[in-house]
């Protein structure tokens, strides 16, 4: 060692202490210990060119890690299924069964035999058995394309009878009538907004009427001087009725008595029931087709069915949702408030032992994903002052929760009971100064 100026190139952190950062250490368990490695002494290269500064390269390294793929995120909206937040959080054993099915599976193989088996014979005997009212089960990608195979198979160059209250804007600019007209059907517009009747349907049935469809209005509510037909009587109607349920219930939920289930729309006559598998069945990214044997035989026989098929991942996560359906989103949508309150009281006496300063407030969940419009979830939330809303929503884990007048509330009823913890280190790692 001499006396001079230390050689700025020995200060270029080593390697091991690189690898050891929190980020970079995690970022080793995806891409592997070689890659960070080499992305680690290509920032160390810069400095010791004197391309950067020494104190830089931790950060040169972490800004040239590729970007991560859809990270997991703690839900303090008190959204249950947040559409941006990739809607239902899988249950243990579906993400289970994700891990198993990842690698070859049976998937199309009867291994009994050795000869090749119906595609997801297990989601679909999984569904047939949660619904014994389907005389037939399909899946494909996701609600929408549930409809839009029913719309191609069942009434290509015809009409879909729909009432004019139900063709809806789902979200983010999707709109129905524009997705069942790309198919080549067409619309056949009855009623008004407010009121349709029976007579209404009946007057546009013809030689050219496809099937009546019915859509479970769930994102909104009319209300005040309003009609609309059941599924009952658009069964007398003699053509079959295609009811668009949305949610994914599959019985009826004492909690959510507005939302349609797909076993009651088939006892009431539906021919087809189509609905979302990433909402209240809080399962994957799937379209769920159940209905009548001849009605569900066309669609899978329908050259588009091969297009809209679901791969083996989602196939395993719906077999092991509805195998097992005490998913996060129903625990979540039945969580007890009393508990919930003391979670949130437990979590503030402990940052408060830790100098944080924060309150219990009640607050109001809500189902979101575009369902369930009208219920309100009584809920306990910790309220923090708003500056800690963007530190924890770019944390790792990110914690989001939800701007109310200057506060920020983080409500636990979508955090799963074992997260409380990693909540409390996340609101910790934010410069205290209040
Ligand atoms: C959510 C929803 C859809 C779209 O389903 P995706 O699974 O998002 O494609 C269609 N119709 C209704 C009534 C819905 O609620």
């Amino acid at each position: 060692m001499g006396d001079g100026p230390v050689d700025p190139r020995r200060r270029v952190p080593r390697t091991d202490t690189l690898l050891a950062d929190p980020v970079l250490a995690a970022a080793t368990a995806t891409l592997g210990r070689e890659q960070v490695k080499a992305i680690v002494s290509h920032a160390q290269g810069r400095a010791r060119r004197g391309e950067l500064n020494p104190d830089e390269v931790r950060d040169a390294a972490v800004a040239a890690l590729p970007t991560p793929g859809p990270r997991l995120v703690l839900n303090a909206t008190g959204v249950v299924l947040h559409t941006n937040l990739g809607r239902a959080p899988l249950s243990s054993a579906a993400v289970a069964a994700v891990v198993a099915a990842a690698g070859h599976t049976d998937v199309e193989l009867d291994l009994a035999t050795g000869r090749r088996a119906r595609r997801g014979r297990g989601a679909l005997d999984a569904l047939a058995a949660a619904v014994p009212d389907a005389g037939a089960v399909h899946v494909v990608n996701n609600g929408a394309a549930a409809l839009v195979l029913a719309a191609t198979a069942l009434a290509a160059g015809r009409e879909i009878v729909v009432s004019r209250g139900e063709l809806v804007e789902i979200g983010d600019g999707f709109r129905l009538p524009d997705l069942l007209e790309s198919t080549g059907a067409r619309l056949r517009e009855v009623g008004t907004t407010n009121r349709t009747t029976l007579a209404d349907y009946a007057a546009a049935l013809g030689p050219q009427t496809g099937f009546v469809l019915k859509v479970h209005p769930s994102n909104f509510r009319v209300t005040g001087f309003t009609s609309a037909v059941g599924v009952r009587q658009l069964a007398t109607l003699g053509v079959p009725v295609v009811v668009d349920i949305g949610s994914g219930l599959l019985g009826a939920d004492p909690l959510l008595p507005d939302e349609p289930d797909a076993a009651s729309t088939l006892r009431a006559g539906a021919a087809l029931v189509t609905a979302s598998g990433d909402k209240l069945l809080g399962g994957p990214q799937a379209g769920l087709l159940l209905g009548d044997v001849e009605v569900i035989d066309r669609l899978r026989r329908h050259p588009l069915a091969r297009a809209l098929r679901v791969d083996k991942l989602t196939l395993a996560a719906l077999t092991a949702t509805v195998n097992q359906p005490e998913t996060p989103t129903r625990v979540a949508l039945h969580a007890d408030p009393g508990a919930l309150r003391e979670r949130v009281e437990r979590l503030r006496d402990r940052l408060g032992a830790d100098g944080r300063k924060a309150e219990v407030v009640p607050a109001v969940a809500v189902v979101g994903g575009g369902g369930a419009p009208g219920v309100e979830l009584d809920s306990w939330a910790l309220s923090l002052p708003e500056r800690y809303a963007a530190p924890l929503r770019v944390g790792d884990p990110p914690v989001l929760g939800r701007v109310v007048r200057g506060r920020l509330l983080l409500d636990l009823r979508c955090v799963p009971a074992d997260a409380d913890e990693a909540v409390r280190a996340a609101v910790l790692r934010v410069p205290g100064d209040d």
